[in-house]
């Protein structure tokens, strides 16, 4: 059986990230894992939303209750501490641990779950933990024949996000959009999820301590985030041509 492993720095990160590519792989009849580097501890918790155990528990208890909606086999939860955007970011946590201790922790996991395809997210957003986890993966894979996807927002709906929330008025004093977000010629994947819609959508409400970056959005552009998965195949090497549609090593 194919296995089809995420790795993320945060709960959230494989659902609002990450899910459709989830359900899409499940639903081709490979197995699903998610491998979580931190409990996101550093994250702010939605008012409203108790914590009585504390933001790790809660938050991991989210990841775990989506994972199951989006049909993963399996989670495993690493022991590194959310670096937070900013800031100064202790020994324990992703950023400011040794760069070997993260590589190595993220290698065992690797070996435990025999991917046969792995998905991590590109760090198009600037977080400096999905950087992190990136570049671990990336190290791990390379030389390897594991076939390799980052998972990326595209630079177009960025920009589209970042209008919407300037609102109309003051999107006019944008005279030039930051560079967030993949650029779109990049992109080199695009499966079409939205028959899972509906999945996502209720697997994004059970992290209910977080906002979701789509909340508010007009239709139409929720639907361009969240109906398509787009990503950036690193192995095999892609070599130019009509962007995929699938995910090499599933079909
Ligand atoms: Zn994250």
């Amino acid at each position: 059986m194919t296995t089809v492993l995420v790795v993320v720095a945060h709960p959230d990160d494989e659902t609002f990230g990450c899910g459709s590519s989830l359900l899409h792989a499940a639903e081709r009849g490979a197995r699903t894992v998610v491998v979580c580097a931190t409990r996101g501890e550093a994250g702010e918790v939605r008012a409203g939303v108790d914590a009585p155990d504390g933001v790790a528990a809660l938050r991991e208890a989210e990841l775990r209750a989506s994972a199951d909606l989006l049909g993963v086999g399996e989670v495993e939860v690493l022991d590194f501490v959310d670096s937070g955007m900013g800031g100064e970011a202790g020994p324990a946590t992703l950023v400011g641990a040794p760069d070997d201790q993260v590589r190595e922790a993220v290698r065992s996991a690797i070996d435990r779950h025999h991917p046969d395809v792995v998905i991590t997210l590109d760090g198009g957003d600037g977080h400096r933990d999905h950087l992190r986890v990136r570049e671990a993966v990336e190290q791990v894979l390379a030389g390897t024949s594991t076939v390799l996807y980052l998972h990326c927002l595209p630079r177009s709906l960025m920009h589209a996000w970042v209008r919407h929330h300037a609102g109309d008025q003051d999107a006019a004093a944008y005279t030039e959009l930051p560079a967030i977000g993949t650029p779109d010629d990049e992109l080199t994947t695009v499966l079409e999820t939205g028959r899972f819609l509906a999945e996502r959508d209720a697997a994004i409400a059970l992290h209910r301590s977080q906002v979701s970056p789509f909340e508010g959005l007009p239709d139409e552009l929720r639907r361009a985030f969240l109906g398509n998965e787009h990503l950036i195949r690193v192995h095999p090497a892609w070599t130019g041509g009509e962007r995929e549609t699938e995910l090499t090593g599933l079909a």
